[in-house]
């Protein structure tokens, strides 16, 4: 019987891998094995731990990988899957291979440049501390990528094929509708990745992507993220609140550190920055894109305009390319990255990573945590046990590079940024759907938010949902 096996963000939101076998046959013969996602575990060090053990499968016996989207938490491990043996295709769409191309070098330079400070500091167990993977081999898996366009149908063994249809979350970002075609039946196995948000309106400004995730779905196995299972974003415009809170932070003298993602969500916010400014609801201070891919990201940002919903595609005619615009530098090497944490007048930092994992952000926070002049401002989801959920959750102090660092400085958080659907959303896109899927299979959430999803799945829809389990295996009957 086929099946499919949760090798991550199963009980968590990270670590994405999900894995297909076409026939399970217990003398231990191999079906045509499919990998959905190959994402890097963050946050928790239980779940950081696992970057390091081998898959249960061997990656040699891995066939195919299909990515999602460019988060890393999706795509960050393919380069350790590549360096563990696996030697088959990776098919993404062409924008998500292009983010790729920047975010898993990066990535490896990050894993680098940890190992290095570690064994300078000696503060790791392991001696010598060695990267996951370096920048030069995750360079080197770009290779594998082969694109797919979006609706097309790509077969990858004569049992299994899949198409991408959208899924509205970041650019290139799908859902992979697979196809399994064993014993004479034909099942369809729908994986949603990451969902966007369903309403296009103010309460999701600058969304860049379409204006939802395809509808009227069918499937008979749906394995579905759960991310804001229990949450539901604020239903007002964003704006007001982060100009009040940029103007009253630059009226004392502080300055404004963003963490975000370098691809996509930096763009995004650097849009609606320049809108507030040219609109004169935030002062002219100086913006400062601090990340070594930063403007490479733009590039891809500005290549990939099909994506876009009109409203962004306007701002973008409206104003070009960032990289252009008087006063909003992109910092490139470590000494211009230096050079701003010189500078003491009112500045707006924006820098990766995300969830204050690693990256500059660290360095910016380190030095700015302190003041209570600064403010940071949270526009993404923060995975518990990260840097970033610890600021956001009010500690007084965070541990960077080693040293407990006092946070004194102003946090706030404005959750309308979030590129995922809340509850609500999620519910008025399963309601979209022709038949109701025989299982549906909650992953990608902390447990809190996958049971409150399924219980409200159960209730709302009736639906039969589970809570997936870490390296569980489900047939598909
Ligand atoms: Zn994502």
């Amino acid at each position: 019987m086929p099946y499919i096996q949760f090798l991550g963000a199963a009980g968590t939101v990270t670590g994405s891998k999900h894995l297909i076998n076409t026939t399970y046959d217990s003398s231990g013969k191999q079906g045509f094995q499919a990998l959905i996602d190959c994402g890097l575990f963050q946050g928790q060090k239980e779940w950081r731990e696992r970057n390091w053990q081998d898959t249960p499968v061997p990656a040699r016996e891995i066939d195919a990988v299909v990515l999602t989207h460019a988060h890393l938490d999706h795509c960050g491990w393919i380069p350790r899957l590549v360096k563990e043996g696996f030697r088959g295709p990776i098919y993404a769409t062409q924008s998500t291979i292009d983010l790729c191309s920047v975010v898993l070098p990066d990535s490896g330079h990050l894993q680098e440049e940890d190992a290095a400070y570690y064994n300078k500091r000696k503060v790791s167990k392991h001696d010598p501390a060695l990267p996951l993977y370096t920048l030069e081999e995750a360079q080197d898996c770009l290779k594998r990528f082969k694109p797919v366009a979006v609706g097309q149908t790509m077969q990858l063994s004569s049992e299994l094929a899949f198409r991408f249809v959208r899924a509205a979350h970041i650019l290139g970002s799908c859902m992979a509708e697979v196809t399994l075609q064993t014993n004479g039946r034909t099942r369809r196995l729908l994986f949603t990745g990451d969902i966007g948000r369903v309403r296009d309106s103010v309460i999701a400004p600058g969304k860049v992507v379409h204006s939802g995730p395809q509808e009227n779905e069918t499937a008979d196995v749906l394995v579905m993220e759960s991310t804001y299972g229990n949450r539901q974003h604020p239903e007002t415009d964003p704006r007001p609140e982060l100009a009040r809170l940029i103007r009253e932070t630059a009226e004392r003298g502080g300055s404004v550190i963003v963490p975000a993602f370098a691809v996509e969500r930096t763009q995004k916010f650097l849009f609606i920055l320049k809108e507030l400014m040219e609109t004169g609801q935030i002062p002219r201070v100086p913006v400062y894109c601090d990340s070594p891919m930063a403007i490479r990201a733009v590039e891809i940002f500005m290549k990939h305009s099909e994506e876009y919903t009109p409203q962004a595609a306007d701002l973008i005619r409206k104003y070009g390319s960032p990289v252009d615009w008087p006063g909003f530098t992109f910092a490139l090497t470590a000494e211009q990255s230096k050079k701003i944490n010189e500078s003491h007048y009112p500045s707006i930092i924006v820098s990766s990573s995300g969830m204050v994992t690693g990256g500059r952000i660290l360095h910016h926070l380190a030095q700015r945590l302190p003041d209570p002049k600064n403010l940071v401002i949270f526009i993404g989801f923060q995975a518990p046990g990260t840097r970033g959920a610890i600021i956001k959750g009010g500690a007084p102090e965070v541990k960077i590079f080693g040293q407990f660092v006092p946070i004194r400085a102003q946090v706030a958080a404005l959750e309308q940024f979030s590129d995922h659907a809340d509850p609500p959303e999620m519910l008025e896109w399963l309601r979209t759907f022709k038949n109701q899927p025989g299982t549906t299979y909650l992953v990608h959430g902390e447990p809190a938010a996958s049971s409150q999803l399924r219980d409200r799945m159960k209730k709302e829809l009736g639906w039969n949902v589970q809570v997936a389990e870490y390296m569980e295996r489900v047939e598909v009957k």
